[in-house]
């Protein structure tokens, strides 16, 4: 007879791991306990040497999904006698240093086993969920995480759901939203002025969806809108009603083997798509596909991801076209809409009928949207299944930090405890009713990860940015500071990979920089504490102001006026309001425009999108020349070389390419060009920009054939949804010797 003391560190608290240790210890035949303490979970366990190898060996090896183990150590100690059984011990000696509070996880295999078995209880029962799967994040109200702080609190559990949540060998032992037909919510269908549709609601909901109606089904983060995704006259109906020309959709699909015969699907796409978090993958579509054009016009990838709710899947089973549009449900330019009054109010206009779900939403979220680069998963916008897991920062501090990010793809983060929690994406904070559900999510993320002091708030120097007003507004810290916006994204990569120096390649659509003005192609040294800019490129004049962002012919017109072809433009120039933009961004829009491509942007980062899917079409490797001045990279000289080629009958494609191929020589040689000067190798790769993941390859490449260490994005997105992650390690760095 052998006991081990055991103690594993990592995110072992809040994710269903002492009942998994308490089945491992049973099915090993151990006794012992287990218990949370401050410095991780402590087991002690008692029994044969070789059953307690295997135990440990099963907590790596079989640890709950959500669990992230860092450390396992383990040491003999003398026997105790007595004990007969495993025993699970309430938390006794101190709280955490932080609660983690559980993402939403994907439906499992038990659950779905259980809910098309005909014999089961739970059998078609929408709201199915165990310890393994389910909502936590959305319903979650307050901490500690029990029913009683879910929005499920109003449920009373049945005696049989009882049981189980109270049977430490039940898999949902402690499962918070428990529920069965009995005793739980349901989901039922209605017309927009809310009449009942008869009969079975998930067989309707298909019948419509089939029938090319539009449907706003309520998920697990907010409603979506469905339709279906073959048939090209509903799918316009849709994009006409919701007011979004062409905005790519994401594609819900019925199942792997569907999903393979519309875009190649690599291991790694599928092991993500099959993950519990189930994100939307944008993945290389082929040519010849049955997807209706227009669920992503001109667009070489499509959104792709799997059910992930039960109500997904009994719709599929159920007979609804394997192909989905399944859209986040809002008003164009606003956050997904989350509760049912404001779902038939809002959506009368656009949806056909609804599929209300009686759970509440307490905590808005929108799908998640990642691609693979690499072989790894690259965030494009990190919410459902990731949000609010912590990311590990290599910073020790006790220090409590808030930062308030950026405007146009608003998220927040806290550092606390050692880990850094980023919200998730809350929508361009320009629209007002995005800038409640900031500061509603900003005190909700207060409350569930008790901060009850604030150290340093970090935000951004612009002066008028709504996410630094807003901040400002709801957290009172003892010490406020300031970080220039691309300061912030260079930061946010560098913190990834705990790095204090390195070269910064930062490219975006807007920041304000040191000067006042528009930066956005920043390429210098980045620290900790500050940054220089030695490298950017030339500025273009954005007629007209911010509209020129959206009216991007605006920037062609003024190209052209610049390169002296055309002269008209020259008086609406010295007359308008002109400020001067380097942000990487515009300079492709205004090829973009110049190419004819785009001339009026629909929505962000359109026109560079679009040039993008051109180039890619092409494997052209020529380049423009460029010319360097005083640090400053010649952007009239390369976009009038791609002009006269395009003039010339050189195929947009082709000269969409040269284009890329030619900023991503600029990017390689002034790296190289930097790292000689300095001795840094790493280089951080961040800004919106990034997400083209064209040029991100080429650059890479490049970059590594020069001896140089690229720095991507892995844990947050490289737009400005990622930077708040680069705002906490400033305030966290500030102050600190080197
Ligand atoms: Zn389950
Ligand atoms: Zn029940
Ligand atoms: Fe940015």
């Amino acid at each position: 007879m052998v006991r081990k003391r055991v103690v594993v560190k990592g995110i072992v608290q809040g994710v269903g791991f002492r009942p998994f240790i308490w089945r491992i210890a049973n099915e090993h035949n151990l006794v012992g306990w287990v218990k949370n303490t401050t410095s991780g979970v402590v087991i002690e366990v008692q029994g044969k040497g070789e059953d307690i190898d295997a135990f440990i060996r099963d907590i790596v090896d079989k640890k709950p999904p959500l669990a992230l183990i860092a450390d396992v150590e383990t040491k003999s100690i003398p026997t105790v006698e007595g004990e007969e059984t495993f025993k699970i011990i309430r938390s006794s000696d101190g709280k955490p240093s932080i609660t983690i509070i559980p993402p939403d996880v994907a439906v499992c295999k038990d659950c779905l086993r259980e809910m098309f078995d005909p014999t089961d209880r739970r059998y078609r029962y929408p709201y199915i969920n165990c310890t393994n799967c389910g909502p936590r994040f959305t319903i979650i109200k307050d901490v500690p995480y029990d029913r009683d702080k879910t929005t499920m609190a109003d449920w009373k559990m049945c005696d049989k759901c009882r049981a189980e949540y109270e049977d430490p060998a039940d898999r949902r032992f402690h499962a918070q939203p428990v529920a069965c037909p009995e005793c739980g919510p349901t989901y039922f269908l209605t017309d927009m002025m809310g009449n009942k549709v008869e009969g079975d609601p998930f067989k309707m909901t298909a019948k419509l969806l089939r029938e090319g109606y539009i449907v706003a089904i309520k998920s697990l983060g907010g409603y979506n809108l469905a339709v279906d995704a073959t048939n090209e006259e509903a799918v316009k109906k849709l994009r006409k009603r919701k007011k979004r020309p062409t905005k790519p959709f994401a594609i819900m699909v019925k199942d792997l083997r569907h999903i393979e015969d519309i875009v190649r699907l690599s291991p790694e796409a599928k092991q993500h798509l099959t993950s519990h978090k189930a994100p939307i993958l944008l993945l290389p579509k082929y040519d010849d596909n049955i997807i209706a054009e227009s669920v992503a016009p001109g667009q070489n990838r499509l959104g792709v991801f799997l059910p992930y709710t039960p109500v997904h899947h009994l719709l599929f089973h159920d007979g609804a076209p394997p192909y989905l549009v399944m859209t986040s449900a809002n008003v164009s330019g606003e956050r997904i809409i989350y509760t049912d009054e404001e779902a038939y109010a809002k959506l009368s206009d656009i949806a056909d009928f609804i599929l209300v779900g009686q759970r509440e939403i307490h905590a808005f979220i929108d799908d998640s949207v990642g691609t693979i680069f690499e072989g790894e998963y690259y965030h494009i916008r990190r919410a459902r299944g990731f949000v609010p897991y912590p990311i590990f920062l290599d910073v020790v501090s006790d220090k409590v930090v808030i930062s308030s990010g950026a405007d146009m793809k608003g998220a927040f983060g806290i550092f606390k405890g050692g880990y850094a929690i980023l919200s998730q994406y809350l929508g361009d904070l320009e629209a007002v009713s995005n800038g409640e559900g900031y500061r509603k999510m900003l005190r909700h993320f207060m409350r569930l990860f008790q901060v009850d002091r604030v150290d340093t708030l970090v935000i951004d120097r612009h002066p008028m940015y709504f996410s630094r007003q807003y901040a400002l507004q709801t957290v009172s810290a003892k010490e406020v500071i300031e970080i220039y916006h691309h300061h912030g994204h260079a930061l946010s990569v560098m913190a990834e990979y705990g790095k204090r120096r390195a070269i910064g390649l930062i490219m975006d659509g807007t920041g304000y920089g040191k000067d006042g003005t528009i930066w956005g192609s920043e390429m210098g040294m980045f620290d900790i504490h500050d940054f220089d800019v030695m490298y950017h490129f030339e500025p273009v004049p954005l007629v007209g102001g911010d509209i020129a962002t959206r009216e991007v012919w605006r920037l062609k017109k003024a190209f052209l006026n610049v390169i002296g072809e055309d002269s008209q433009w020259l008086r609406l120039i010295s007359s308008s309001y002109v400020p001067y933009s380097r942000g990487m961004g515009r300079i492709f829009d205004t090829l973009s425009a110049i190419l004819n491509i785009v001339e009026v942007a629909t929505y962000e980062a359109e026109p560079a999108i679009m040039l993008q899917q051109y180039a890619e079409r092409s494997g052209d490797t020529a380049y423009y020349r460029y010319s360097v001045s005083n640090g400053k990279v010649s952007t009239f000289y390369i976009l009038s070389q791609a002009y006269r080629e395009y003039k010339s009958g050189v195929p947009r494609e082709v000269v969409a390419r040269r284009f890329h191929n030619t900023i991503a020589n600029v990017l390689v040689d002034v790296a190289v060009d930097i790292s000689k000067k300095t001795g840094i190798k790493a280089v951080a790769l961040s800004g919106g920009v990034w997400q083209n993941l064209l040029l991100l390859e080429m650059v890479v490449n490049g970059l590594r054939k020069r001896g140089l260490e690229p720095l991507i994005h892995r844990q947050v997105s490289p737009s400005d949804e990622g930077i708040s992650l680069g705002f906490l390690y400033y305030g966290l760095n500030i102050g600190r010797e080197e």
